[in-house]
């Protein structure tokens, strides 16, 4: 019932999801967002085109700086995340990199150290070449990275959830630790995506997504997104995206828009069938381990208690036959494919020790959580009974040969 005395709830996030799609008011009144696939904008006046040029939200007149189908994405994501303002980058990787060098610009960074793979590469051998100094800390160890902190950093840098392990940040506690020293919380969200976690509600400053993965959602599009706690930072990104040159294509924008009006349903199906092969991988005696957040017993039920509304669909197990094992259960799927990436409909799997982080030698393996036999899944939204006969396959294949 509607209570007339109170102010007008806000819609929930799965409805949200399916309308704050808004492209201005096209006089078709389309149901979809249109693609502008244009690289620019024409303009009666002199002075229209200079004020189109001035910020993120002045118009549009060159699609490096705006586009309105990107925009539209940015705002809906803005929206998600309850943000104050987002950006659409080409890739993950172009909203990481744009970001940091936006707000760490001859500053110092520490980042957990197990963070996705082009990240840690960015941190450990990027930055510091470019003046910005990186420390790379165990973002569990609260006590470790308020020492690395107190070392002057502008930026914490870290992930909701971390593969391979799962392991979930305590984003609260992290923000504030941050904030104590006067550094930025950066938060890469892409594994819980929105509907699991918003970071900003819980103190972090900036969140940043590969739209690739779940907002996409589709495995069709590669894609970045930022969002921001405030105006201030989103247009110092802004400037440096639009120099940077890492902008969104608007057919992409498009795709990830698409994905993101499907994003609460989609992700339900996702967890729920991690959940299903991790119950199934748990009883299995070839596999020694199992991670993923909604497993009791994993080392961070109580923080994903606190910071998730839900598991999410990737997990990893330990296979006990070490990395041959590993490599040919990944080889017997049928259903499943072997791949990088996640988040699309399609269940995907893969073993690191033998693509992925092959250059890593047994103790660098150990040192990143990494097992021999780990296998890596992102679960999809095929019918569960249908994944788990697929893997109980894999595993006998991988027994028997
Ligand atoms: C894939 C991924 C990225 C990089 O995104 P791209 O779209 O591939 O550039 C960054 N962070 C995480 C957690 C990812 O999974």
């Amino acid at each position: 019932m509607v209570d007339d005395h109170e102010a007008p709830q806000r819609s929930r996030l799965a409805t949200r999801t399916v309308h704050n799609v808004s492209v201005g008011a096209p006089a078709e009144r389309p149901a979809a967002p249109p693609i502008y696939q244009t690289s620019t904008f024409a303009f009666a006046d002199a002075d229209d085109f200079t004020a189109a040029l001035a910020g993120p939200d002045d118009g549009f007149a060159y699609s490096r700086l705006g586009n309105p189908t990107t925009a539209a994405l940015e705002r809906s994501c803005a929206d998600l995340e309850d943000g104050a303002g987002a950006l659409a980058f080409a890739s993950g990787m172009a909203a990481v990199s744009t970001t940091l060098m936006a707000v760490a610009a001859g500053g110092h960074v520490v980042a957990q150290r197990d963070c996705y793979g082009g990240t840690y590469h960015l941190l450990d051998r990027v930055l510091p070449r470019l003046g910005i100094s990186t420390q790379l800390v165990d973002g569990d160890d609260l006590a470790a990275v308020d020492a690395a902190l107190a070392g002057d950093a502008s930026v914490l840098y870290v992930e909701t959830i971390a593969n391979p392990t799962m392991r979930v940040a305590d984003l609260p506690a992290l923000a504030g630790l941050a904030h104590r020293h006067g550094a930025r919380l950066i938060v890469d969200n892409t594994v819980a995506s929105p509907i699991l976690c918003r970071p900003l509600a819980h103190g972090a400053d900036i969140v940043v997504h590969s739209a690739t993965k779940y907002l996409g959602g589709h495995s069709d599009v590669v894609g970045g997104l930022a969002v921001f706690a405030d105006d201030e930072t989103q247009r110092a990104a802004w400037e440096l995206l639009i120099d940077l040159g890492g902008c969104a294509d608007p057919l992409a924008s498009w795709l990830v828009l698409r994905g993101l009006r499907t994003l609460e349903l989609r992700l339900q199906r996702h967890s729920a069938n991690a959940g299903a092969l991790a119950d199934f991988l748990s009883a299995r005696p070839e596999v020694t381990r199992v991670y993923w957040p909604g497993l009791d017993g994993h080392p961070s039920a109580e923080v994903a208690a606190r910071v998730l509304d839900g598991p999410s669909g990737f997990l990893s197990f330990d296979l006990a036959g070490g990395r041959e094992a590993g490599r040919r259960a990944v080889e017997s799927v049928r259903l499943a494919a072997q791949a990088p990436s996640l988040g699309g409909p399609e269940t995907l799997v893969s073993h690191p020790a033998s693509t992925t982080h092959r250059q890593l030698d047994d103790a660098a393996l150990a040192a990143a959580g990494i097992g021999q036999g780990m296998i890596r899944v992102s679960a999809g939204l095929e019918h569960p009974d249908d994944l788990m006969a697929d893997f109980a396959g894999a595993l006998d294949a991988a027994a028997d040969s």
